[in-house]
């Protein structure tokens, strides 16, 4: 079981690689040493703009980007809370509905002058999570799923990970997972944690009907809490707690970044 941790930072300013998380709360940066998976610097966590419009959120990213410059110039990686492909945001389900369609690598590139790559949150969350984190001893299908706002997915197989891998929204009793199964669902509801992981439970089991993981990892905010409520949690899969907890997007940004762009 995780345990809260302090950030994994260094203090030497070698160069590293960037990687920013955009979430519904805030946006979060910092260098990382692909070596490794750590920090080499504290990372900086900006609010996200109230209006969270793709023009507001590239202000926030640009002072990320200056903030570390000594520590990373080079390419950018940028994780998103919603469907990315070929480096379009295609869906908003927690933010502003103008990144619907949105170019966000050219948005980037032209507020900053740096070369960006954008890719879903969960995704990037799953791709440090098998190369450093809880599933880095696993090479079969790892399936990780973080409880926040929403009910991200990230999908990797054999350490290579899939975009478009939308679990959140898979429909029970004709709606939205999320809306009943997230950690957003169990605040917005005041429900204990034992009430919360009965919806939880229902949708693995919707999950596992379609998918045969070899490793489930459990993330998000809530993951913090992991011992209060992971142990309730049924699945075919072996479950793990992520260890990269706040840290997992910004660092698998950084390894997106560093691959280039798909
Ligand atoms: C979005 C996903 C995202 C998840 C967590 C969902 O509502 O559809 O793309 O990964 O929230 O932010």
């Amino acid at each position: 079981m995780a345990t809260k941790k302090t950030p994994r930072t260094k203090s030497a300013s070698a160069k590293g690689v960037l990687g920013i998380d955009i979430g519904g709360s805030g946006i979060k940066g910092a260098p990382v040493d692909l070596a490794t998976g750590e920090l080499l610097a504290d990372r900086l966590r900006i609010p996200t703009p109230k209006l969270s419009t793709p023009a507001n959120v590239a202000k926030v990213v640009k002072q990320i980007c200056e903030h570390f410059v000594d520590y990373a110039d080079g390419p950018v990686g940028v994780t998103f809370p919603g469907v990315v492909t070929g480096g379009f945001t295609r869906t908003a389900a927690n933010v502003d509905k103008g990144w619907i369609g949105c170019n966000a690598d050219a948005l980037f590139e032209e507020a900053t002058g740096r070369s960006f790559t954008v890719i879903n949150d969960a995704q990037a969350a799953v791709m440090a999570e098998v190369r450093y984190g809880a599933g880095r001893d696993n090479n079969g299908m790892v399936l990780m799923l973080t409880f926040g706002t929403g009910i991200g997915s990230g999908l990797a197989y054999r350490g290579v990970s899939m975009h478009g891998v939308e679990f959140g929204h898979i429909k029970i009793d004709g709606v939205d997972a999320e809306v009943n199964a997230s950690a957003n669902a169990k605040d917005r509801e005041g429900w204990s944690y034992k009430k919360w992981v009965k919806n939880v439970n229902v949708y693995l089991q919707h999950v596992e009907t379609i998918l045969w993981p070899d490793l489930l990892i459990i993330g998000g905010g809530v993951s913090e809490d992991a011992e209060k409520w992971v142990p309730l949690l049924k699945s075919r899969a072996p479950i793990v707690v992520a260890e990269l907890t706040n840290e997992a997007g910004i660092v698998g940004a950084a390894i997106v970044a560093s691959q280039g762009k798909p």
